[in-house]
């Protein structure tokens, strides 16, 4: 490139495709507004969105990046893995994703069968109907308990009822990180650690950086500009490359977060240019699978 325009991307966006609320479409366009150069899609345990939003952003020229963001678990705590640069055609991906979204369904009625016991009588079909996908989570049952006027709002139906040790609260089907790692990387992808910051446990890092994981996201809406340069300097000991995006999954407080948290672009080169070097010298791990 000739003049060196900064240019920027959000690396983790979600979609209706799981509990965000935008398109595809109405998320590249917004991107396209916040005048984002790159955008990958991570919605939950599905890849469902990608063909779409990778239309919608070729439409507006803007350079699109296939992902996911899996749930996984590493020593009995959860741990967001996002996977970038998969094959949305992969096989063992796709029927691993199938796994999780079974689990995710029977979860939400387990979630309804706890919230009819404490006598508040959502049905199931009701957030199934609300959700429209095939990965329904948490902010789904949030959203169904507002709009039947059984919660004021969805923090608050998440803190009487969500949370993590709330009387409704089911827990999630989980892949071991070390799995989850290998499923990423055997479609094509690399897997990166998603907002540390809210894992509570920076331990994880360099034993997760040992099992494979490739990069950590520093930049994210809930971490501070301290801990950015934080993990920013965490990801520069332990080799790790740097992500960053915004984790908009619609409108919050009144504003989409899309383009609030925008990652420098030298760092998605930096991202490519280990995917292309993967590919060119897959290890004697990955290419023995
Ligand atoms: P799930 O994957 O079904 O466990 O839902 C997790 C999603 O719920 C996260 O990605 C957030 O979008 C949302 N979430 C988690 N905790 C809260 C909270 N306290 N208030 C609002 N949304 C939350
Ligand atoms: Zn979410
Ligand atoms: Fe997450
Ligand atoms: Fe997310």
């Amino acid at each position: 490139m000739m003049n060196a325009v900064a240019s920027f991307a959000d690396l983790h966006l979600h979609t209706l495709f799981s509990d965000g609320t935008f398109t595809p479409e109405e998320l590249a366009g917004r991107g396209h507004e916040a005048g984002l150069a790159a955008m990958a899609l991570t919605d939950h345990d599905t890849v469902e969105g990608c063909e779409r939003m990778a239309q919608a952003c070729k439409a507006l020229g803007i350079e699109f990046i296939v992902g996911t963001e899996l749930t996984a678990e590493f020593e009995d705590r959860e741990v967001h893995l996002l996977g970038y640069f998969i094959d949305p055609h992969n096989e063992k991906l796709l029927a691993e994703i199938k796994k999780f979204q079974t689990v995710r369904q029977s979860r939400i009625r387990e979630m309804t069968d706890r919230l009819n016991q404490m006598n508040i009588p959502l049905r199931a079909e009701t957030v199934f109907a609300l959700a429209n996908c095939q990965s329904p989570g948490r902010p789904h049952v949030a959203r169904a308990l507002v709009q039947e006027g059984y919660c004021p709002s969805m923090e608050e139906a998440f803190e009487r009822y969500l949370k993590k040790g709330r009387r409704a609260w089911v827990p999630k089907c989980k892949i071991s990180a070390v799995d989850a790692i290998a499923l990423i990387h055997q479609a094509g992808g690399l897997a990166v650690i998603a907002h540390p910051a809210l894992n509570h446990y920076d331990e994880m890092i360099p034993l997760l950086a040992r099992l494979g994981v490739d990069g950590l996201e520093c930049f994210h809406t809930k971490h501070t500009p301290k801990k950015a340069r934080r993990y920013l300097n965490v990801a520069a000991r332990l080799n790790l490359l740097v992500t960053g995006g915004s984790d908009c999954h619609g409108f919050s407080k009144g504003q989409p977060l899309i383009g609030t948290v925008r990652l420098p672009s030298i760092y998605l080169e930096k991202l490519k240019e280990a995917r292309r070097q993967r590919h060119e010298h897959p290890t004697i791990l990955e290419a023995a699978k």
